[in-house]
């Protein structure tokens, strides 16, 4: 079968870009393997009009509306692989396609301290806006795990709650340590051994801290290899992790190739995937419009 557009993913950045292609009637593949980043996460804040909802129901409204378009052909499942033709078009695992769209979202390294990955999303977060506002104003631990932990550790006071940055044995740099103090920021040395119950940190002298919630800093990447296997230059984060070079206009380094959401930026949220994958939507069909007529674009 043949495709103007062939969309890998299909959550919040490939619904997206999907809703303004299949608006504008353009014949399109969704491919979604159904593993979204915030899938840990019980409920998702902030995202305007669904504040709280659970990600899944979220992102099972998107999915609906988009198939009330006559254009639209979902797939669920992976795709393997894409192959360039001599032509500028695809083959997607089989289907040609004028143009491709990444919206294949993160996945989220952790630090390899026992007990986080099994409490990630639950009392375990990245994001303070995301979720340190139920913490209501309990005590919160951020773990340095990665200098870029001092910059939640000097957000979270807004929250209101008394915050702890467990340095976890590295060292803070004296102007960290400075800015730390003047927020009110409790600085504990010692490495954690794991973490336990709901989120108390276990020391290596043997102190055990109750904590209402724990941020840690995520290295993330591309949770596909498609990017990279395309030949699609990756830029590096501060985390180290790595995210889809593209323009503002969702365009990749390899042409015809586009990326939104997570997979495209150096952090993300629900809000910016949609507003991301919209962009790379649009921006798919202008350049569908400007071969067609010929234009350079
Ligand atoms: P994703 O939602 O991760 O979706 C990517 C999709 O692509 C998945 O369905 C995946 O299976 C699919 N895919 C990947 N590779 C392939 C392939 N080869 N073939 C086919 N399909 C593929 N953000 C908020 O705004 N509010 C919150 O409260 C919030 N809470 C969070 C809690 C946790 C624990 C985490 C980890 C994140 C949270 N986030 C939150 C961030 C949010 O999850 C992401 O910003 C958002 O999911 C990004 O959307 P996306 O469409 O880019 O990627
Ligand atoms: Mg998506």
């Amino acid at each position: 079968m043949s495709y103007e557009v062939v969309i890998v993913g299909g959550s919040y950045a490939g619904l997206s870009a999907a809703t303004q292609l299949a608006r504008a009637r353009r014949k399109i593949l969704v491919v979604d393997a159904g593993v979204r980043r915030n899938r840990f996460a019980s409920h998702a804040h902030g995202f305007l009009t669904q504040d709280g909802t659970p990600p899944g129901e979220i992102a099972r409204i998107g999915k609906e509306q988009l198939l009330a378009y006559p254009t639209v052909t979902w797939r669920e499942g992976r795709v393997e692989r894409i192959a360039k033709r001599a032509d500028g078009t695809f083959d997607v695992d089989g289907e040609h396609a004028l143009r491709v769209i990444l919206a294949t979202g993160v996945r989220d390294d952790l630090p390899a301290i026992p007990g986080i990955v099994e409490r990630w999303g639950n009392s375990v977060f990245h994001c303070p806006y995301c979720h340190a506002y139920e913490l209501d104003r309990g005590a919160v631990a951020v773990i340095g795990s990665h200098p870029m932990a001092e910059h939640p550790a000097l957000m979270l006071p807004d929250w209101g709650g008394p915050v702890t940055y467990l340095a976890h044995g590295n060292p803070v740099a004296a102007e960290a340590r400075e800015h730390m103090q003047r927020r009110g920021v409790t600085i504990v040395p010692n490495k954690i051994i794991e973490v336990r119950d709901h989120a108390t940190a276990v020391l290596d002298d043997g102190t055990q801290l109750a904590f209402a919630g724990m941020l840690v800093v995520s290295q993330t990447h591309p949770s596909s290899p498609l990017a990279a296997e395309l030949g699609c230059t990756l830029a590096e984060s501060p985390t180290g992790g790595t995210y889809i070079q593209t323009d503002a206009m969702k365009q990749t380094t390899v042409p015809n190739v586009f990326a939104a959401g997570d997979a495209a930026m150096m952090m993300g949220s629900v809000t910016l995937a949609v507003g991301d994958g919209a962009m790379a939507g649009l921006s798919v069909h202008r350049s569908l419009i400007a071969e067609r007529a010929g234009l350079n674009h």
